[in-house]
């Protein structure tokens, strides 16, 4: 037995059978491994020194093996009541989730990476650089501080936060694994963001999860693409349209694109007839995002005429489309804001 603090990893995203696996190598009965999995996804303790249906003798032998939670570094709510959550994980570095209710919904939108190293020029994340990918606990630890911070069932996981998924494929399967085997959230109300990695959209569609891919497109053709998007240059419009319509096939499921609409960039009338040729026949959703302004470039929001002028057009050509207006500016919580500061923007 050890209680070395840096050998144990985490306890945090382990599964049921992992956490019995575990407490039953410390020398503990089996069933403490579901007393340890209820208290640490459901009674969210952070602790193990606090869990009291242990014994005192074995609560302070384990007192230093980590749970994985991180720690509230700063937290703003939105006038729409959008939370921002600046999170303190284990190293210092700091990252930003964001709870998000609606109705009877409680959404989350969760961060995999530090930063982020792609760089889209419209995206505030980007222009931060990237320091590191998250562990599977770290972004299980986000969606529990959502649940308790709000004390409510969170419903919606989106993969939208800082980071690119698809560069932290393995934690983020096995975050999503965690995510709906012990957080108990359904598969279907989990959507992973991509912009798109040469390859990697076809391996995600290898493990049949009946998740949501998202798809960052923001634009209808491969130069004006390569203007917003860095690594587009090494990955063409057809190829990524390949593998999307390959994860359709594998897994059953649309694929959702995302259009951010910036004002005389992308969002002319012969942008969208172009976008819909694209898509013809393809089993998808578009989502258009008025961009949301970030300081460092001046691109446009486009007024909502122009904007729902583009969607119809777009079912004028028989592509699903719907308005995501952003929740959360006032907090610089929405899409593309995330930049782990506390400072607020003047847009
Ligand atoms: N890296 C992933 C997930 C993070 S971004 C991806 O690119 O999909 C989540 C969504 O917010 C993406 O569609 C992204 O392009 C969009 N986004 C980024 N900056 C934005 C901005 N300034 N306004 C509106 N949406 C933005």
């Amino acid at each position: 037995m050890t209680n070395d603090k840096i050998s144990v990893p985490p306890l945090l995203g382990g599964s049921l059978e992992e956490l019995t696996a575990w407490v039953v190598q410390q020398g503990q009965p089996a069933y403490r491994g579901k007393q340890l999995h209820d208290w640490i996804y459901h009674k969210g303790v952070r602790s193990l020194a606090d869990i009291s249906v242990f014994s005192k003798k074995w609560r302070a032998e384990v007192a230093q093996v980590p749970i994985g939670r991180s720690t509230l570094h700063y937290h703003s709510v939105a006038p729409d009541e959008t939370v921002k959550y600046l999170l303190q994980l284990a190293d210092g570095q700091i990252i930003e989730t964001v709870g998000i209710p609606t109705d009877k919904r409680l959404t989350v939108c969760v961060s995999t990476q530090v930063g982020c190293p792609m760089a889209c020029d419209f995206c505030a994340t980007g222009k931060g650089g990237y320091k590191r990918n998250l562990e599977r606990y770290e972004i299980v630890d986000q969606v529990l501080t959502v649940q308790e911070d709000f004390q409510q069932r969170v419903s919606n996981i989106v993969f939208m936060g800082m980071g690119e998924p698809l560069l932290n494929t393995d934690n983020v399967l096995g975050a999503i694994k965690s995510l709906n085997q012990d957080v108990g959230i359904g598969q279907r109300n989990i959507t992973v963001s991509t912009v798109g990695i040469p390859g990697r959209i076809r391996q995600f569609a290898q493990h049949h999860l009946q998740v949501t891919l998202a798809v960052s497109l923001h634009a209808p053709n491969q130069p004006l693409r390569e203007q917003l998007i860095p690594s587009a240059h090494h990955y063409k419009l057809e190829d990524l349209l390949a593998e999307c319509r390959e994860y359709v096939e594998i897994t059953g499921r649309r694929v959702t694109f995302e259009y951010i609409l910036l004002a005389g960039f992308n969002d002319l009338p012969e942008h969208a007839i172009q976008l819909a040729k694209c898509l013809r026949g393809f089993q998808s959703h578009v989502n258009l995002i008025p961009y949301n302004p970030i300081s460092e470039v001046d691109y446009k929001r486009p007024t909502r005429d122009r904007t729902q002028g583009f969607a119809k057009l777009l079912k004028q050509h028989h592509i699903a489309v719907s308005v995501r207006y952003s929740r959360g500016l006032e907090a610089d919580a929405a899409c593309g804001q995330l930049r782990a500061s506390n400072t607020f923007t003047n847009n």
